[in-house]
């Protein structure tokens, strides 16, 4: 068993995060990777770090993921997440789903399971037979969420998708994605997050990656296993920019992607105005918190 030094990343949505919101961006991200810096630090794995910084983020409704997520035409909270594992290569989603509180927990059980993609209805039976924590579809609308559906207003920092990619002491890679999709999006609509290739991936012999942005542009880009291909040859800081670059070449739309590959060096990238991404590792006393990649990033190993 080989023993690298643990990492974790986590990034709250390519978005523009209006001056009042950006305290609560940081702090959102900061928190997460804690969570999942903590569960790493004590020897756990990659999968189980990526679940609990997930959590955080799905419970703090300054982002796109379970409770306070963007509402859907009718007025819900439908809910889409998935994670990859890099050692087995094993994968695990949820789509359309509601009362779920924590979609990610949904998606790292699939892991285990044949099959491990799951819609509506059935996600949710899934999470009701596996313990997981499920709730009233209405318990997970936020007030500044419904206030926005009922005025229809247009939503300038609309939060976004959550993600985060870790690397456990064993090597092991984990990548995990969640979002409540689009602002008004049908009933019924999955995005890229909850697809391999698309909004997450991860492989012990080349990194892991989560992504955020226009799904509908996100899946013919394939977008996460993109920046992954490119880390043969590139910095995980390289292929991030590399990936998006190549996104816009050949498409509309904004997005943006963390990366770790699998020696644990970071990178991230996106074409939205903002993204808040934070970081963890030993060297560090505290996670190193992001709202934009413009600020430029200190030395990462
Ligand atoms: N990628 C998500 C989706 O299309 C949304 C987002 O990241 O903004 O569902």
């Amino acid at each position: 068993m080989k023993t690298v030094k643990p990492v974790i990343v986590v990034h709250g949505g390519a978005k523009t995060i209006s001056e009042d919101k950006v305290a609560a961006n940081q702090a959102g991200c900061r928190s997460a990777a804690e969570a999942g810096w903590a569960v790493l630090h004590q020897g756990g794995s990659a999968a189980a770090a990526v679940e609990a910084a997930i959590r955080v983020l799905e419970s703090d409704q300054t982002f796109n993921a379970g409770f306070g997520s963007t509402l859907n035409r009718e007025g819900e909270v439908e809910v889409d997440a998935a994670m990859m594992e890099g050692a087995t290569l094993g994968w695990g989603a949820v789509a359309a789903v509601q009362g779920v509180r924590h979609p990610i927990s949904a998606a790292r059980k699939l892991m285990e399971e044949k099959p491990r993609l799951l819609v509506a209805r059935s996600g949710e039976r899934f999470a009701i037979k596996h313990g997981l924590e499920v709730c009233a579809k209405e318990a997970l609308v936020s007030e500044e969420q419904y206030q926005e559906w009922k005025e229809e207003a247009e939503v300038v920092d609309r939060p976004n998708t959550v993600g985060c990619v870790a690397l456990d002491a064993d090597g092991n890679l984990a990548a995990g994605t969640s979002t409540g999709g689009t602002t008004g999006q049908p009933q019924g609509r999955v995005g890229d997050s909850a697809l391999v290739g698309c909004g997450l991936y991860a492989d012990n012999q080349s990194g892991a990656c989560s992504t955020t942005g226009d799904g509908e542009s996100i899946v013919p880009v394939v977008l996460a296993k993109t920046a992954i291909d490119a880390l043969k040859d590139k910095h995980p800081d390289e292929a991030a920019e590399w990936a998006i670059k190549t996104f816009i070449e050949r498409i509309e739309g904004e997005a943006g992607c963390i990366l770790i590959d699998h020696q644990g060096r970071i990178g991230w990238a996106h074409n939205s105005q903002d993204m808040a991404v934070a970081y963890m590792h030993e060297d560090l006393e505290q996670p190193a918190v992001f709202t934009c990649k413009d600020q430029t990033l200190a030395t990462i190993a």
